[in-house]
């Protein structure tokens, strides 16, 4: 294929706008795969994406689509649209010279399609805006348009119309592609010695790990030396071939296109993402990267019986050499034994990630409540007249440090966007202050969309947040956020006493100013959760050496023996670990449009 005739794309939307459904309908039109499938949402290849609707790893296909008599190549991109895979969105554009910008024709612009938009925009990106699901009765494409105006000022008469569902359109829509879309021309040099972007990994039994690149200069051929710039190791390209969508070897890969290698590359976190290869000894400029995906969320993750230690550890492993997102420290507890602290992009990644475990693997685990990463200054114990003290980030709160050695403390921040229709504006504005948040903007979509921005301490968002305004908006509103970075606060850290012994388990890092309030909560919570014993247990919450709250959980009736079990916490810490097991199951929930979402973890069994 000639360059000119060559259009790198992607589809970016909300989740449930229907991505992936068009996706679909695109590789039918073009012939990659047959109409009658039963295959539906080819491009989505996990288990869990499939049971979920959600798509968490961006896929690729290469397709030939005729128009005006000539053969174009269009190499299109599934995105994911939610908020915690931004990361896999940002570094799929990389590879793209326009998206379609895919809009629900009934639900309107989303959280998401904002953040989506913007990232395409500041990526310089042609964007050819479309609505879905126009076939259906409740659709409203005028407000919708009129929403895009507003918001993206995107022309009403530049917006196409389609069914996925239906097929309806789907053929016009990519023709404004090869007529909207540059091609990779501009940025492509067939002349100049070889360069790939490196956009995307994962680990294959046989091939080891296989990279998805853009060819940027140059040609790829098999048998090629090639050179990583960011490592400098050199690696023999045994296979190459394009996704269509299945892989499809070929001789050589040329200027433009986008397809996979694989070189003998064992280990994932050698294909890093956003590194150019070159020709072996003909090293050249590398290509901007991007961003390393940061984990913002963290928390324990153990097995349900030690036994099973070594099973978790490979199940973990497996699972990492396909999402390199995820951080991996080892850890251990006092009540679940020996563990691992993992780094997720966000909950629902956190969730996916388990749920993966439990279903690729035949896994179960315990997981603790999620936590993020604090950066505290620490004082030198010799340097007393300089705040040259040493920064440490925090990812368990059972290692905050002992307060007398904290300088200042600091915690991540984020910019929320929340969209809602008018009706819920009262309780969002409510959840937000209670959140600690400061609202930013605020104006209207359409006569009844509200769109708001909101800065707000990421540790008030990561365990409830999404689910409560869910809730309080009958599913109606949507939230996505970008991260800002770390913040001065005042934090201390939170302990929960049982008879006197603090349970690092338990431990969480608070605001001050909400210490006394989040005390009496768990407090109260354990005093209801926790089972009766044969002795009465005092729960207590303390800052420092200072109780805030306390109850009594009263025994079940009095016998000589209670002495005997008083003392051991850690084996009732285990039975009430092992009811978490029952609890997670709740997390995945759907809401009344069918979009995922979680429910709050139980803070005192997770
Ligand atoms: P994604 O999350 O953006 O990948 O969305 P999906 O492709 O998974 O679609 C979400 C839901 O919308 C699915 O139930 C689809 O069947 C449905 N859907 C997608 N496109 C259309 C359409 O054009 N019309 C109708 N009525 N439903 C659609
Ligand atoms: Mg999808």
């Amino acid at each position: 294929f000639p360059l000119e005739r060559i259009r790198n794309f992607s589809i970016i939307a909300h989740v449930d706008h229907g991505k992936s459904t068009l996706a679909d309908r695109i590789l039918e039109i073009t012939g990659a795969i047959k109409a009658d499938t039963k295959n539906k949402q080819v491009l989505d290849k996990l288990q869990v994406e499939r049971e979920r609707g959600i798509t968490v790893k961006a896929q690729t296909a290469s397709v030939t689509y005729r128009y005006e008599g000539k053969d174009y190549l269009l190499n299109l991109i599934d995105t994911p649209g939610h908020v915690d895979f931004t990361y896999e969105v940002s570094r799929s554009l990389s590879a793209c010279q326009g998206v379609v910008l895919l809009v629900d024709a009934n639900q309107g612009v989303q959280a998401q399609t904002v953040a989506n938009f913007y990232l395409a925009f500041t990526n310089e990106l042609a964007i050819i805006p479309v609505l879905n699901k126009i076939d259906l009765k409740n659709a409203d494409p005028e407000a919708v348009k009129e929403q895009m105006f507003n918001l993206f000022e995107i022309n009403p008469d530049d917006v196409l119309q389609v069914s996925a569902k239906l097929g309806l359109g789907v053929s016009d829509m990519l023709e404004a592609v090869i007529k909207g879309v540059p091609s990779p021309a501009d940025r492509c040099n067939v002349e100049a010695p070889l360069r790939l972007l490196l956009f995307d990994s994962w680990f294959d039994k046989y091939k080891g790990v296989v990279c998805l690149v853009s060819v940027v200069d140059g040609c790829l051929t098999k048998g090629a030396q090639i050179t990583s710039s960011q490592s400098g190791k050199s690696y023999e390209v045994k296979d190459l071939g394009i996704l269509a969508p299945h892989e499809i070897s070929t001789e050589e890969l040329y200027t433009g296109q986008v397809g996979y290698f694989s070189a003998n590359i064992r280990n994932t976190k050698e294909a890093l993402v956003g590194d150019t290869f070159f020709l072996k000894g003909e090293a050249c400029q590398p290509l901007s990267g991007f961003r390393e995906a940061k984990p913002l969320v963290f928390a324990g993750v153990y097995p349900n019986d030690q036994t099973e230690h070594g099973q978790l550890k490979a199940a973990i492993e497996r699972l990492c050499l396909n999402d390199r997102s995820v951080s991996v420290s080892v850890e251990s507890s006092s009540a679940l034994g020996q563990g691992w602290r993992l780094g997720f992009l966000g909950l629902l990644h956190m969730d996916v990630f388990n749920q993966r475990l439990e279903q690729e693997h035949g896994t179960q685990v315990i997981m603790t409540t999620p936590s993020v990463p604090y950066k505290v200054r620490l004082q030198g114990a010799k340097s007393i007249q300089q705040y040259q003290g040493e920064e440490v980030i925090i990812n368990n709160p059972a290692h905050w440090p002992d307060p007398l050695n904290i300088v200042e403390t600091s915690e991540p921040t984020v910019m929320g966007t929340i969209i809602t229709p008018v009706t819920y504006l009262g309780d969002i504005i409510g959840l937000c202050q209670g959140r600690r948040g400061v609202q930013k903007t605020i104006r209207n979509i359409d006569q009844n969309r509200i769109i708001m921005h909101y800065y707000l301490p990421l540790n008030e968002i990561v365990v409830d947040f999404y689910d409560v305004l869910k809730s309080l908006s009958s599913g109606y509103a949507t939230f996505d956020y970008e991260e800002l970075g770390f913040e001065l606060s005042y934090l201390v850290k939170l302990d929960i006493l049982l008879n006197g012994h603090v349970i690092p388990e338990l431990s969480t890092i608070v605001h001050t100013s909400k210490a006394r309030t989040e005390g009496k909560r768990v407090v109260e919570k354990l005093k209801d959760t926790l089972p009766k014993q044969l002795f009465t247990i005092a729960v207590q919450a303390a800052v420092g050496g200072t109780i805030l709250a306390r109850a009594n959980i009263k025994a079940m009736r009095k016998d000589v023996t209670a002495k005997c079990y008083g003392g051991d916490i850690t084996r009732k810490m285990k039975l009430l670990k092992r009811q978490a097991e029952g609890k997670k199951k709740q997390m995945k929930m759907y809401d009344l449009d069918g979009n995922p979402f979680y429910i709050t973890p139980d803070p005192i069994l997770n």
